[in-house]
């Protein structure tokens, strides 16, 4: 079954069932405590906590989110995606687990031929709250889910909250059974990788007061009307749907592999390095598409530099796959057609999304292969005098002159078994932006005549090419 019809699946059985469809928010929404949407109940926020009223009762989306904190298992497990789409069914003070719990059974087990998703009953299993006798039992009796598939586990992994105070509950997480070739019996407390998470059920019940950590805080009293927030990952159940092996392999990512693997000569499934590689290519290709898309530019700072950093490693997974050309121009189109039957605006907004990308990449390649000499070197010298770390300095001068992000030179260090001075690095780094305020500062008032700049901003945006221009002497200054 194709992503998308999954999607409409989703949207469908909920909105046959009274829920308003509501819309993707973009990415970047306006959330202070978030980089980007990491959950469908994000937008839904300000209904959760009482801030404002909710318009509707309930509500179902697909929303896009973005998850940096999984950058690193990209690739490596079959499930993480640094992009991905989260379907979620609300309830706002309206029903509550036991409608939650049996909408989820229904859609996940009735036939594909009926509407639903198809999965066979007997390869569920759920996680509860140890505590949640409640949630327990419903799935005993509307799943008639023997004990053992109903699993008990603790406050860390079974219990939700906003990280301050405000509304928070126990929640309930339905796995697929993917088969005794994928890992040893015994349900997802034992083993993640043959179980795999497909959807998570909130059920937000309680007020909480002094969030001390996440499994430490005070429950002040019952909500009066408690909600529901569900998510579910709409490229696990693709995968698992599509009879693939991974979240990679879904008709919305795969072609990107497919296209790289071309490219670089290699064979996908021949070699594990390889694969992962190929993997990150296509992951990062797809998120960095839709982060532009969402108004997202390469930058130093925060948002900006997680897409930098998505950018960077396709360059240098490229290249580490053998493929030395500039690759972008032909990754990026394969991503947009996967893309944009789901999401129109990729390829409309293409010329501007692609310039970027593909700018980004021109700026980097340079600078990639005269800091990796530059990191080759530094590897020899530490090599020759026994050393097993790479100093703070060189981390510093080739985040400062080349543009590695310090995760770069983590990572390539890492390959070569070497560890890196990161306190050392993170010394020079607040230097550095100190230095910088220092001379803001001096600078700010002192009657400098500011006629250009004013002339420079009105013909539009300057570009920063310091990472192209930046040259090898102004770093060993
Ligand atoms: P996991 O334990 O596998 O990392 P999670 O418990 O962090 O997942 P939740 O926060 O419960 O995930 O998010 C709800 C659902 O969103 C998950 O059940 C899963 O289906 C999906 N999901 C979460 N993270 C990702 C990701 N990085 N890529 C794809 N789908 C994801
Ligand atoms: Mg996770
Ligand atoms: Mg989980
Ligand atoms: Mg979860």
């Amino acid at each position: 079954m194709q992503t998308a019809e999954i999607r409409r699946r989703f949207l469908d059985f909920f909105s046959t069932r009274g829920h308003e469809v509501v819309p993707s928010a973009p990415l970047l929404y306006n959330d202070p405590t978030l980089l980007f949407v990491n959950a469908g109940m994000v937008p839904f926020k300000p209904y959760f906590t009482g801030a404002e009223p909710a318009p509707f009762s309930r509500a179902t989306s697909v929303q896009k989110c973005v998850r940096t904190l999984d950058i690193e298992e990209v690739g490596k497990t079959t499930r993480h995606g640094t992009f991905f789409q989260m379907n979620g069914n609300f309830s706002f003070g309206e029903y509550f687990k036991a409608e939650a719990i049996k909408y989820a059974w229904d859609l996940v087990t009735t036939s594909q031929e009926a509407g639903g998703l198809g999965f066979d009953p007997d390869k569920v299993w759920v996680t509860v709250l140890h505590s949640d006798d409640e949630a327990a039992a419903l799935w005993s009796n509307i799943a008639g889910l023997p004990d053992h598939r109903i699993q008990r586990r603790g406050l860390l992994d079974n219990y939700w909250h906003m990280g301050i105070p405000g509304p928070g509950g126990p929640c309930s997480e339905i796995y697929i059974d993917r088969g005794a070739e994928y890992g040893p019996d015994g349900g997802p407390i034992v083993d993640e990788d043959r179980f795999l998470e497909i959807w998570n059920l909130v059920f937000m019940q309680e007020e909480l007061s002094a969030v001390r950590a996440k499994d430490d805080f005070d429950v002040v009293r019952p909500l009066p009307r408690p909600n529901i927030d569900t998510g579910m990952g709409l490229e696990r159940v693709a995968y698992l749907l599509q009879g693939v092996d991974n979240l990679y392999e879904i008709d919305e990512v795969y072609p990107v592999i497919e296209r790289a693997a071309e490219l670089a000569g290699k064979r996908y499934g021949a070699d594990h390095g390889d694969d992962v590689r190929l993997r990150v290519v296509a992951d990062h290709v797809r998120s960095a598409l839709m982060l532009i898309g969402d108004g997202v530019t390469p930058g130093n700072e925060a948002r900006g530099y997680v897409l930098r950093r998505l950018l960077r490693r396709v360059v240098r997974s490229m290249r580490l796959l053998g493929m030395d050309a500039p690759s972008f121009g032909e990754l990026f189109p394969v991503s947009r057609d996967a893309m944009k039957g789901s999401y129109p605006e990729v390829a409309t907004d293409f010329a501007r999304i692609s310039d970027i990308a593909y700018a980004e990449e021109e700026a980097f390649r340079g600078t990639l292969t005269q800091g990796t000499h530059l990191f080759d070197l530094a590897v020899s010298k530490a090599r020759s005098e026994s050393a097993s770390t790479l100093s703070g300095d060189r981390a510093f001068q080739l985040h400062d002159t080349y543009g590695f992000p310090i995760e770069l030179t983590l990572e390539m260090a890492g390959e070569q078994g070497l560890e890196v001075d990161e306190a050392g690095f993170r010394t020079l780094m607040t230097e550095q932006r100190d230095r910088a305020k220092a001379d803001a500062r001096s600078k700010k008032g002192s009657g400098v005549n500011t006629e250009v700049y004013t002339r420079l901003r009105a013909e539009g945006e300057t570009p920063f090419t310091g990472f192209e221009t930046l040259t090898q002497e102004s770093a060993v200054r």
